[in-house]
């Protein structure tokens, strides 16, 4: 059984909630049509003790051409959906854990698009500290849809039904995630992050048209790889490229820069060009080196909210 996390407080409604109360009625556009848009965000503790959300601003822009897509109202304007951030994570931060943050705009009320009214959702989770472990992936039978079915560009949760599916697919062959192609076979992203491949010592990873989301973290790497003197391209990539390139790693906001040592089977033993990329990246977010394409957002109170918290 997976064990999940069921944290004490969400937000929602416009306020800290306790969890069971966030709940929606079962005739809602939310569960009726699967009707929603979210961000994954990702905070990190950082040197003077403060709690540092990464690229809030880029992930609120994100959340916001998605909604307006599907024409969903984003009534909140940035600095309320940060302030609903900083209040959430000082409940729950733990000192010795990072978090990850899930912003969802459901669909509460409505009817094929008139009288449209969202609900603002957040719920924390506790993440590891560090490095990722390097992971195992196959190539899914699966595919990401066409712009014109439905577009990869926005992060919406029907997007996701197929990733299951794909996630399913590579669980019994013990996969920890999977490749999606885009309709012509070519790569689009995982199920939930951006493929890179390194060749030559040159990093490449398909664009946003490929059928991949257009990634915070991966216009992240593209500013540390500048500065790290890596060559780095956007441009379709192909099938066999995933199983004849020197390295792969899967890039996101949850996975940061994960090393892949096997993508069906064809292994990748060493990653020095991946581990660099990793390590600046970790250094990055955490504000031990902090770059300028690396924004962090922090609220002076959290670290007091934690320890109340903590003494409750
Ligand atoms: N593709 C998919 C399908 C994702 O869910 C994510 C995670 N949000 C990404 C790519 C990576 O995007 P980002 O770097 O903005 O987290």
């Amino acid at each position: 059984m997976v064990q999940l996390q069921r944290p004490e407080f969400v937000w929602y409604g416009g306020r800290i909630a306790r969890w069971e109360e966030a709940t929606f009625h079962v005739s809602s556009e939310a569960l009726v049509r699967g009707l929603n848009v979210f961000e994954g965000l990702k905070g990190f503790w950082q040197p003077d003790g403060r709690f540092g959300i990464v690229c809030l601003r880029e992930h609120y822009d994100r959340l916001r051409r998605s909604a307006r897509l599907l024409h969903i109202p984003l009534d909140e304007s940035y600095e309320e959906f940060a302030a609903a951030h900083h209040e959430l994570v000082g409940r729950l931060a733990t000192p010795d854990r990072e978090m990850w943050i899930r912003a969802t705009l459901y669909v509460e009320e409505g009817h094929w698009g008139e009288d449209t009214v969202s609900n603002l959702v957040l719920t924390a989770f506790h993440a590891a500290r560090g490095l990722p472990d390097p992971i195992r992936v196959g190539v899914s039978a699966w595919r990401r849809a066409a712009d014109s079915a439905l577009p990869c560009r926005i992060k919406t949760s029907p997007n996701y039904e197929v990733a299951r599916l794909a996630r399913i697919e590579g669980r019994q062959h013990g996969y920890a995630d999977m490749i999606l192609l885009n309709p012509a076979g070519r790569v689009a992203e995982s199920t939930g992050a951006c493929v890179l491949v390194v060749a030559d010592g040159a990093v490449a990873t398909p664009p946003a048209w490929e059928g991949a989301l257009p990634s915070i973290t991966v216009d992240v790497i593209e500013a540390l790889c500048a500065d790290l003197g890596i060559a780095f391209t956007r441009r379709p990539v192909e099938h066999s490229e995933l199983k004849t390139a020197d390295e792969v790693a899967l890039v996101g906001t949850l996975a940061d820069v994960t090393p892949v040592v096997d993508v069906d089977g064809f292994r990748f033993d060493e990653h020095p060009v991946v581990d660099r990329i990793a390590a600046r990246y970790l250094a990055a977010v955490t504000g031990v080196e902090p770059h300028p394409s690396v924004p962090l957002t922090c609220a002076d109170d959290v670290e007091r909210s934690r320890d109340v918290a903590g003494t409750s």
